[in-house]
């Protein structure tokens, strides 16, 4: 009897105990009252009156409920749908905010009602006019207060920087780093405290945005996710618009169409480098132990009009499409696209025989001439770009040291099917870290871990296990940190637990909604390698292992031997 009442005390105690752990881990998930909903209400009601702030003129603040159907008036079309489920209770706040004579930025807020005590700044995509509302519920969701701007211009399209310093200026950093300012005065407003850890989460655009932060180290983040980034932003543009005069128009004699780019290219790059991973699946692992030339593909001389084959000048346009950018002096500028993504982004994005979108910024910023010949970009201009470099958008300083003296951390992938970015940027900017700052893998391990997703392309889609949980597309089965990078994230700031590897998941057909995970793999953090072990199930993430490259200078202090070609 007294056993048993003991038990009970124990269990009560236990109880109260895990009641309370899991409120400090999930923050207030719980239901709201009657009498809470009312107060959020009026509260969040109330920051149309009460919240000031410099140039700045609030548009609307209002309580949104849980299943509500949002509609985003005068959204740009290029921005995707004009409407929002939001899927919490939040506290919705935007404004516009002048930043010179005609400059500004339009801000917006989902503040869900159970807060974790956590707050995250989001960046933007492409050409960078367009709130990520999907990734603002999705992150309100996971109890963050979330924010993003419309990064200083509407739509995504390069022509309002034309000659508009001020635009150019807030896309380079400025609506992101004043946003993530006003966004911690706007969570003090609301609930009353500050957050306890400070986020910054973006891919692309917003991955260069991500590293600016980190490198400029103006605004506090707890923890930056940077995903494929648009940095060495100059030469990434020059290269993006030189492929058009490489690959010739889709109009002209010879033009190297989809289907072989897909096919007998494609065939030929896998034959040569996807098993060089250890197991033939389609996927390359690491695109840098392959240095792939389409010489085998030359048709055999007499042969004409055949389509197995190439000819002599399509052989010469792969092996230049697989070369670094380099600059009239032979100056290497920017990687080449990776093997791989020929197959899938890069052959409906710069392979077209078409003018790349994006070419825009030489356009209306470096040439500043809205009748600029995209099909005579020469290679004499690719450095131009660069020697503009406005408000230092080219976001390639591989010194991190006040970030780091900061305690922040910062988590990078890059999917190695990424057919806008090229993967190979991003080890070409860890090498750059490394060097600058002296250090060697295990020491960049303590503040910053990068990743190389094989089988993901740009922020997302791909062949391979490339849902991470780093956007609300691509959301991977549970939102814990063996699952998501956001949370393994988390972790790490919060516990100190860094990840060694991310999971990435793989659908069955492909896709999310079928809810069935084929197959899970562990992605190396580089310089790791991941390789099949030559027995278990391929699908089983524990018959791969991730092996240190030989000589990449683990251990010495920093790097003696870059991967890069
Ligand atoms: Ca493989």
């Amino acid at each position: 009897m007294v056993n048993l009442r003991y038990d009970h005390y124990c269990w009560i105690i236990l109880s109260l105990i895990l009641s309370l752990l899991l409120a400090s881990v999930e923050g207030n998930q719980h239901p709201q009252t009657g009498h809470a909903v009312v107060e959020s209400k009026k509260k969040c009601a109330s920051l149309a009156e009460t919240f000031k702030l410099p140039n700045t003129k609030i548009l609307l603040a209002e309580y949104v409920e849980n299943g509500t159907t949002i509609n985003l008036q005068n959204l740009d079309p290029t921005c995707g749908s004009p409407n929002i489920t939001v899927n919490s209770n939040i506290c919705r706040v935007s404004w516009n905010t002048t930043t010179g004579y005609k400059s500004g930025f339009r801000f917006e807020a989902f503040l869900p009602i159970d807060w974790s005590g956590r707050f995250v700044t989001l960046g933007n995509g492409g050409t960078g006019g367009c709130i990520l509302y999907g990734d603002l519920d999705s992150t309100a969701k996971q109890g963050f207060a979330a924010v993003d701007t419309n990064n200083g211009h509407d739509g995504d399209h390069a022509l309002p920087f034309f000659h508009n310093k001020g635009v150019q200026q807030d896309y380079a950093y400025r609506a992101v780093r004043m946003s993530a300012r006003q966004g911690k005065h706007l969570v003090r407003a609301f609930y009353g405290k500050s957050a306890r850890k400070s986020y910054y989460v973006g891919c692309s655009t917003g991955g260069r945005q991500g590293f600016k932060e980190a490198q400029d180290a103006q605004i506090h983040f707890d923890g930056i996710l940077a995903g494929s980034p648009a940095i060495d932003f100059n030469h990434l543009n020059s290269w993006g618009a030189s492929f058009l005069p490489i690959t010739g128009s889709n109009t002209s004699a010879g033009f190297i169409t989809f289907d072989q780019w897909t096919g007998i290219i494609h065939d030929d790059v896998l034959r040569k480098c996807d098993g060089l991973d250890g197991y033939k699946d389609g996927i390359i692992e690491d695109t840098l132990k392959c240095h792939y030339t389409a010489d085998d593909l030359l048709c055999p001389s007499g042969s004409a009009n055949r389509t197995d084959c190439l000819t002599e000048d399509q052989v010469k346009i792969v092996n230049r499409v697989y070369s670094p950018m380099r600059s009239i002096k032979g100056e290497y500028l920017y990687p080449r696209i990776q093997p791989g993504a020929e197959g899938f982004e890069a052959v409906i994005v710069y392979l077209t025989g078409t003018i790349f979108g994006y070419s825009d910024w030489q356009k209306y910023v470096v040439f500043k001439d809205p009748n600029w010949n995209a099909s005579a970009f020469d290679p004499a201009n690719y450095t131009k770009a660069q020697e503009l470099n406005p408000f230092g958008i080219q976001t390639f300083n591989g010194d991190l040291s006040a970030f780091r003296k900061n305690g922040g951390k910062i988590l990078h992938y890059h999917g190695n099917e990424d057919g806008i970015i090229s993967a190979e940027i991003s080890p070409r900017y860890y090498d750059l870290v490394s060097k600058t700052m002296k250090l060697a893998p295990h020491s960049i391990d303590q503040f910053y871990r990068f990743f190389r997703v094989s089988g993901m392309g740009h922020c997302g889609n791909g062949q391979g296990a490339h849902f991470i949980g780093n956007s609300q597309a691509n959301l991977g089965p549970t939102n814990e940190p063996e699952d998501s990078v956001l949370w393994a994230l988390v972790r790490w700031v919060e516990k100190g637990i860094a990840p060694d590897y991310i999971t990435g998941t793989a659908y069955v057909n492909g896709s999310r909604d079928t809810g069935i995970v084929d197959y899970q793999r562990k992605h190396c953090r580089y310089p790791f390698s991941n390789v099949y072990q030559g027995k278990g199930d391929p699908k089983d993430p524990n018959s791969w292992k991730c092996i240190y490259p030989q000589g990449y200078g683990y251990g010495h202090g920093h790097p003696t031997k870059s991967l890069l070609s």
